[in-house]
């Protein structure tokens, strides 16, 4: 290939992850890559060392339920809610969806273009990974999983949610914890690792460990949008998998 050619080619990829990033990232319009690694059959390599680990371990909710709580009434206060500056450009807040009395719940980010669009979390390519990763351990949004994000409104041009921005939204996710009791929660990415865990350390420190996140066994890997842009991660995404696997009941 000739040096010129070669120039183009880093071009046109420099210029489609700007207009990636611009759109609303890999959430939008990707190729999803083949996920040949997420075999249920390479289950039986998995440590049984977690779930031993937690089986005296006790739930802590981290907040007090007001009366008469439920998911509905979330997903009705976030919807009116205006405690952010988030509040303004969102077409609709998301506030989680999934089984109700959830084996693992996933905590995402916050709402990216479609999600915002449609009003579920985790839709577009990057959702439709995350569902094949979760199929590959038995889980599913419908059956056993709950998803929900650390900031329920977009924001924009698909940036971190800002520090107080995620400070006002987590009586919201404390809420639904409460309510939800995972027996496990599954962080996809650097942002929910980071707060769910008070720590500024990056998603490679932070993944293929086990924590506990009051009495719930709690593992961070990438978020399914980073393992669209960089097929590297697979492999250790799959390791995180298979470690969430054996902190489940019957792994
Ligand atoms: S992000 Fe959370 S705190 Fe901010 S306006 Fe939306 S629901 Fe309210």
């Amino acid at each position: 290939m000739s040096e010129d050619t070669n120039d183009r080619k880093l071009l046109y990829t420099a210029l489609e992850l700007i207009e990636d990033s611009l759109a609303g990232g890999y959430r939008l319009g990707r190729r999803l890559p083949a996920f040949a690694e997420f075999d249920p059959d390479a289950l039986s390599e998995a440590s049984d060392r977690p779930a031993a680990a937690f089986a005296d371990s006790s739930f802590v909710a981290p907040v007090d339920l007001p009366d008469n709580d439920s998911l509905a009434a979330i997903a009705a206060e976030a919807a009116r809610c205006r405690k952010c500056r988030l509040a303004s450009g969102r077409s609709r807040a998301v506030s989680g969806e999934g089984a109700e009395r959830p084996l693992v719940l996933v905590i995402g980010e916050g709402p990216g273009a479609e999600e915002d669009r449609t009003g579920r979390p985790f839709v577009g390519p990057a959702g439709q990974l995350l569902d094949k990763m979760l199929a590959a351990i038995g889980l599913s949004r419908s059956a056993n999983t709950y998803i929900a994000n650390i900031v329920k409104c977009r924001p924009p041009m698909n940036r971190d949610p800002a520090p107080d921005e995620q400070a006002a939204c987590m009586a919201y996710l404390d809420r639904q914890i409460a309510l939800l009791r995972p027996r496990a929660i599954l962080a996809a990415g650097r942002i929910p690792a980071q707060a769910l865990l008070s720590t500024k350390e990056g998603i490679g420190k932070l993944r293929g460990k086990l924590w506990d996140y009051r009495g719930v066994p709690l593992v961070a890997s990438y978020h399914p949008s980073a393992l669209l842009r960089n097929e590297e991660l697979k492999r250790p995404a799959w390791e995180d998998l298979k470690l969430l696997k054996t902190a489940l009941p019957d792994a």
